[in-house]
């Protein structure tokens, strides 16, 4: 109901009228007004307080029945307030279908805000992550403690997740995706990935032991074969031995290859890290990659950063490196140049392979790092290649938090480059100076 003037102004005039009228009949024309008006306050207040005891009270109760501006007050008030409990209910029976959901799911979710604390969390991240109602508040860095979580979740590129050991459960393997949501808020989802993580391991092993098996009647086979290319063979017996002892070579790099990459798929991280001058370890790589290119007269240009060194598993990067620069020299033309380079700046080092040789379809990129993946058949064999030397080069790098790109067109050339984290950096000058 609407009103255009105030509703109380019409009784209030009344009851005042009367008190003067009555006091008037008694010769007190003002005793009559005050009394009246007293009065008339008296019955407010009564109102007021009934209004007032209603509203202290639980929110499910009707509001008390009134007549007049009061009654019409009490009516307005009862339907509003009847629309905001419909109103709660139904907001209510929103959350909880959602936490009937988010409980009913197998994955952990976290809901962590812009400080990194836990906001809110589902039934299964107490199991998988070990998260109980005490932790409200508390830093995600104080439930999952390792540092390599702390890195990829501070790092804030997530497009790829992040498989660790459970803090809860050191059975249990977990992949952890983070997203974005809101003011920098964030989610996280932990899945438990246990079973594949086994069945990963599975394969990994057998690769592995096939590889160590096949290693000795290898060795064997070529050193007959070299014991008899020695000796005085006729022709077509040369021919064959040297094309047996070329396959077997051949065989025992794919073998050596795949060792290393079963090596590194074992561990997520290296664990052995230390400082690596790489003013040394590429001028080793330059030599062999010159012994390598032999008659094909590649012209080589260094250019490397002298202030800076590296900080990982200097095997494994030298096995990395050399993948990118031999790969270089075996996909370059006579007489190309192949420029290795060694840049450090803000976002941390970056050590870069570029070739003007055939080049590469960028079709073939987002694919090339997988195992035994060839651009074309046909060149890749007669290069000599096992097929394993970007994904060596994919896994090393993982290992070290660092990332591969590639850029290349058919026919124009490589660039491929290896980009390493700013703490994987070691400034020469500091150490010098005693600082680390
Ligand atoms: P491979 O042993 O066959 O060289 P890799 O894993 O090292 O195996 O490389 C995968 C494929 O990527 C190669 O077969 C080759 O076609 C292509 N490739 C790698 N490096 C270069 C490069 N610098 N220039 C052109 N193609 C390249």
């Amino acid at each position: 109901m609407r009103h255009s003037s105030n509703p109380m102004i019409l009784p209030l005039a009344g009851t005042a009228l009367v008190g003067v009228v009555i006091g008037g009949l008694v010769s007190y024309p003002g005793w009559g007004l005050g009394i009246s008006l007293l009065a008339w306050s008296l019955l407010q207040a009564r109102h007021y307080n009934r209004l007032m005891k209603w509203l202290s009270r639980e929110l499910d109760e009707l509001p008390p029945e009134d007549t007049g501006p009061w009654g019409d007050l009490l009516d307005q008030l009862a339907r509003r307030h009847k629309r905001g409990v419909i109103r709660e209910q139904r907001l209510q029976s929103a959350i909880s279908r959602f936490q009937q959901c988010t409980a009913a799911l197998s994955s952990a979710i976290v809901i962590i805000d812009r400080d990194n604390h836990l906001e809110w969390w589902n039934r299964a991240a107490g199991k998988l992550l070990g998260i109980d109602d005490r932790d409200r508040g508390k830093s995600i860095f104080n439930i999952v403690r390792d540092p390599r979580f702390i890195r990829y979740y501070r790092k804030g590129v997530y497009q790829e997740p992040l498989q660790l050991i459970s803090p809860n459960n050191h059975d249990m393997y977990l992949q952890y995706q983070v997203h974005r949501f809101g003011d920098d808020d964030r989610v996280l989802v932990a899945r438990d990935v246990t079973r594949l993580f086994k069945l990963e391991q599975t394969r990994q092993d057998f690769v592995a032991n096939a590889s160590h098996e096949l290693r000795t009647p290898l060795t064997v086979i070529s050193g007959y074969l070299e014991t008899f290319l020695d000796q005085e063979l006729p022709r077509p017996l040369q021919r064959g031995m040297s094309q047996m002892q070329q396959q077997a070579k051949r065989m025992e790099s794919l073998v050596a290859d795949l060792l290393l990459l079963s090596r590194l798929e074992a561990t997520q991280h290296t664990s052995d890290e230390q400082p690596i001058h790489i003013h040394s370890l590429i001028a080793q790589i330059h030599r062999d990659a010159a012994d390598l290119s032999a008659d094909r007269e590649h012209s080589f240009n260094l250019d490397i950063d002298p202030d800076y060194d590296l900080i990982g598993q200097e095997l494994e990067l030298q096995s990395a490196f050399s993948n990118l620069v031999f790969n270089a020299v075996r996909y370059t033309p006579e007489a190309g140049n192949i420029e290795i380079s060694w840049r450090v700046d803000a976002k941390g080092g970056h050590f870069s392979v570029k070739d003007n040789g055939i080049g590469i379809d960028p079709i073939h990129i987002p694919r090339l790092t997988e195992r035994f993946y060839r651009v074309d058949e046909s060149r890749s064999s007669a290069s000599g290649g096992t097929g394993l030397g970007l994904a060596i080069v994919k896994h090393v790098l993982m290992r070290h938090g660092a990332q591969l790109s590639i850029e290349s067109r058919s026919g124009m050339g490589s660039t491929f480059s290896c980009h390493f984290p700013s703490d994987m950096i070691r400034s020469i000058k500091q150490v010098a100076n005693g600082q680390h």
